[in-house]
């Protein structure tokens, strides 16, 4: 037998894939690799894993693809080459200088991450933000729940997620649109499974065009047209109201808007609703059904919800539906936001998104500038908004933006339209790339690559779905010179000649952001990391007196609106995607496979996580692949107004004839560029929160034939 390696420490820390924010126990053995199992004293997860979290050891112990150096070029014909900190920094300074001086603070830009820790979140915005004077600021969490935080605020006064995961247990019904948590969010999923199992009147509706492993335990599968959702829940909004299926206390006393809500949803006959959204009527009065009856209903959505034009629109409906039945702010009840990034709720907390001030500070709102600019001691906060993440592409490729700062993600896989992006970058003056990685395909277009360390090893703190923070320690040193992100950014404040960015360690710049969320909504002043080390994790807001989190929002019904009353929204049902024609006849969905994460930079380094799927493919109905004459495996060319995709075909009878699906994961890291679902999507966004329209491209499909 192999003789046992020691384990010299033990680390509880979390897992840094998906939003549901798993407690892991990390050890680190004599050789200095790391292995990790399931953290039973965490609440979220109660010592589960998924096949993501379960290798996520293996992204670090693997350095062969570790950046390690910072690493310049003076000008565009050059190669790059090694250089200092100093260097790197002195040089992008100068650049970023000159620029602002030039052209003014918003010819920069930072395009950040949900994957970054909420002190690197809260340190980046701070500088951008409070000292360079534009909100030129935006994260890859725009591409992920920007329509959620929208359809939170709008409907409750606030970016708030009213419930937490120990609602599960008390829900007798779900409503589960526009995610496959069973392959996306799996441990949050295996709660319910486990509790449908103990519980069979448990009722599960899924809404999805495809079927997907979450369908496995639905009572009733709602397969609509893509597009549809708001059709859909209007229309169970109106059999709740025939029905009297509605709170109506509820309505009178703690909601606004009811009456034109009913004028809406009563504009469609349920016929009409159910030919458009391609279901049927009794399936419609089926769902509503299930929904009045349930004493717990929970509802969660992710990306079929948000990534559309119609985003905010989606979100909105579907919390309308809590909103008549006043089942929301109660035990076992409420509107639940799946967050894709680990750390989207952290990025929200410090106003990560180009539109948002810090601690859900407006920045429309001259007391809140004035507020966070004193605190900050900088520059005054420019009241308009920064561009947006394709915004900031598109300005970019105009000229009208000169350097873009990008860190900890790859827009050259997940931006729609990314040739466009690739066009950009190209165009761009400067660009820093601050990164783990050596496969970025931003690589290739940086004037200077920052190499930062990864997750354990560096500390912090990150925010899952349901509030709860959890703080990460450091394990490992970072390969070469690689710095955590948070240092990077503050070294570089420091050579811009800025003051304020002198924290000793991470837990200053997280001590500094609890402070400034004193007499807000998400307070968590008090909160330090003993007290997260002690406790595992708390949930915001913090309870400074008791000395504990709060679980649930709203349970006195008054909510963070002006007049302390939820606004039932008035939602248009107007289809805002492509129309698809005779030239681009299929509608294209993109989407998660279970066993890879986003742009793959980590699972694709894991063989066992390769096995699942081993490539990109395009899934169709049997029919359309036999009208198109594709056979299964045979090479589909996928054709949009914006590029064009060559993958295997993959033919099923789980996705509705006239869609196709591709996963959002492939490119270049163990692939290629024709692998890449974002070179067909659109780029439409939505009007408000501008998110993409991932979830719905016009696209022609047809068997590619050698030239
Ligand atoms: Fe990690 Fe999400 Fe899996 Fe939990 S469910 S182990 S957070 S990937």
């Amino acid at each position: 037998p192999m003789p046992k390696k020691k384990v010299l420490d033990e680390f509880p820390s979390t897992c840094c894939y998906c939003g549901v924010g798993c407690g892991v126990v990390v050890s680190k053995e004599k050789n200095g690799d790391l292995t990790l199992k399931g953290d039973t004293s965490h609440p979220s997860n109660k010592g589960m894993l998924c096949s993501k979290g379960m290798n996520l050891h293996y992204t670090v112990n693997d350095k062969s693809d570790r950046l390690t150096h910072p690493q310049m070029r003076y000008n565009k014909n050059m190669p790059l080459q090694n250089v200092s900190w100093d260097q790197a920094l002195d040089r992008t300074a100068a650049v970023f200088k000159t620029f602002i001086n030039k052209y003014g603070p918003d010819s920069v830009a930072f395009y950040v991450s949900g994957q970054c820790l909420t002190e690197e979140y809260y340190v980046v915005n701070k500088l951008m933000k409070g000292f360079i004077g534009s909100n030129n600021i935006d994260t890859n969490s725009r591409l992920c729940m920007s329509s959620a935080v929208v359809g939170y605020k709008m409907s409750m006064g606030e970016d708030s997620v009213p419930l937490c995961y120990d609602d599960i247990e008390l829900a007798d019904c779900f409503y589960v649109t526009g995610a496959n948590p069973a392959w996306c969010h799996p441990i949050l999923w295996r709660r319910v499974e486990a509790h449908k199992a103990a519980n069979p009147d448990v009722k599960i509706i899924v809404v999805d065009p495809r079927v997907t492993d979450t369908c496995s335990i639905a009572d009733l599968h709602l397969q609509l047209n893509p597009g549809t959702d708001v059709t859909l829940n209007h229309a169970i909004g109106r059999c709740l109201i025939e029905n009297g299926d509605i709170d109506f206390k509820f309505i009178e006393n703690h909601t606004e808007g009811f009456n034109k809500y009913q004028e809406l949803v009563f504009s469609k006959t349920l016929e009409e609703s159910a030919e458009i959204c391609g279901l049927a009527v009794a399936d419609i009065k089926l769902a509503a059904n299930y929904i009045a009856m349930s004493k717990g209903y929970i509802s969660m959505w992710t990306m079929g919800l948000n990534q559309s034009a119609m985003g905010v629109d989606k979100n909105l409906s579907l919390i309308n539906l809590h909103l008549i039945t006043g089942k929301i702010g109660k035990a076992g009840s409420g509107p639940l936001s799946l967050t894709g990034q680990p750390n989207a709720m952290g990025g929200r907390e410090v106003g990560g998104l180009s539109n948002m001030l810090a601690v859900h500070k407006n920045l429309d709102n001259p007391i809140h500038r004035q507020e966070v600019q004193d605190f900050w001691g900088g520059a005054e906060i420019n009241p308009k908004p920064g561009l947006t993440a394709t915004e900031m592409f598109e300005a970019l490729e105009s000229g009208k933006l000169k350097a873009i700062w990008i860190m900890c993600t790859n827009p050259l896989l997940s931006l729609p339209n990314v040739r466009q992006a690739e066009a950009a970058l190209k165009k761009a003056k400067y660009v820093v790339v601050q990164e783990i990685s050596n496969k970025s395909e931003c690589l290739a277009y940086a004037d200077v690559i920052l190499p930062a360390a990864a997750w354990a090893e560096k500390e912090g703190t990150m925010t899952n779905c349901e509030r709860r923070i959890t703080y990460l320690p450091k394990i490992l040193d970072a390969p070469g010179i690689a710095l955590p992100d948070a240092e990077i950014i503050c070294k570089f404040a420091k050579k811009m000649d800025y003051q304020g960015f002198d924290y000793k360690n991470q837990e200053e710049i997280f001590l500094e952001h609890s402070r400034l969320t004193e007499g807000t909504n998400i307070n968590i002043n008090g909160l330090t990391y003993s007290i997260l080390k002690e406790k595992r994790t708390v949930q915001w807001p913090y309870l400074k007196q008791e000395n504990k989190g709060t679980k649930r929002l709203f349970t006195d019904h008054q909510f963070y609106t002006p007049s302390k009353k939820a606004k039932i929204s008035p939602v248009e049902d107007v289809f805002k995607s492509e129309r698809p024609n005779a030239d681009f006849p299929f509608i294209l969905t993109t989407g998660r496979i279970r066993d890879q994460w986003h742009t793959r930079s980590k699972t694709g380094k894991v063989n066992k996580l390769n096995q699942h799927i081993k490539q990109s493919f395009l899934e169709i109905h049997p029919k359309d692949a036999e009208r198109l004459g594709l056979t299964e495996d045979e090479v589909a060319v996928v054709k949009s107004r914006w590029g064009e995709v060559r993958v295997k075909a993959k033919i099923s009878e789980g996705i509705k004839s006239g869609v196709v699906f591709l996963p959002m994961h492939y490119g270049k890291i163990l692939g290629n560029d024709l692998n890449r679902a974002n070179n067909v999507t659109s780029p439409l966004i939505d009007s408000i929160s501008k998110e993409p329209d991932f979830k719905y491209c016009a696209v022609a499909v047809f068997k590619y034939q050698k030239p």
